[in-house]
């Protein structure tokens, strides 16, 4: 796997987000997740977060943020921490890196669906949206 820079697909991911605006107002990369919201007063302990869904208190919208680099490192750990969740032939998919962002954007708008579901049921949900989808 090679490092992913995130706003060489940012146009596409904005394409596949459009059908969730009524959700979301932003998507945006960011060079570390971790302090982008330590600036912010915001609580983030995982220093290689690859995505996160914030909520605008006065809007009642989400924000998502991805990382603007996600290097093969962030990619095993996403990829293995689902493995140990139980996915199999839709993981093998995730090594392609425009499926593999694909994939953390729509987890990240299930977080902005439902703020009660697991990773597991972001990650269900993210895959299903993901077959709709030709990535
Ligand atoms: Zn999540």
């Amino acid at each position: 796997m090679e490092t992913i820079i995130t706003n060489e697909h940012l146009v596409r991911l904005t394409e596949v987000a459009r059908k969730f605006d009524s959700l979301l107002e932003d998507i945006e990369a960011v060079s570390n997740i971790q302090e982008w919201c330590e600036k912010r007063r915001i609580k983030e302990n995982n220093p290689f977060r690859t995505g996160k869904c914030l909520k605008n208190r006065e809007t009642g919208k989400y924000k998502i943020l991805l990382a603007k680099e996600i290097t093969p490192e962030m990619q095993s750990s996403v990829i293995c921490a689902m493995e140990c969740r139980s996915y199999c032939e839709e993981i093998n998919a995730l090594k392609n890196p425009s499926v593999f962002l694909t994939h953390l954007l729509l987890h990240e708008i299930a977080h902005a669906r439902n703020e009660n579901w697991s990773e597991q049921e972001c990650d269900s949900w993210a895959f299903k949206e993901l077959e709709k989808i030709s990535v």
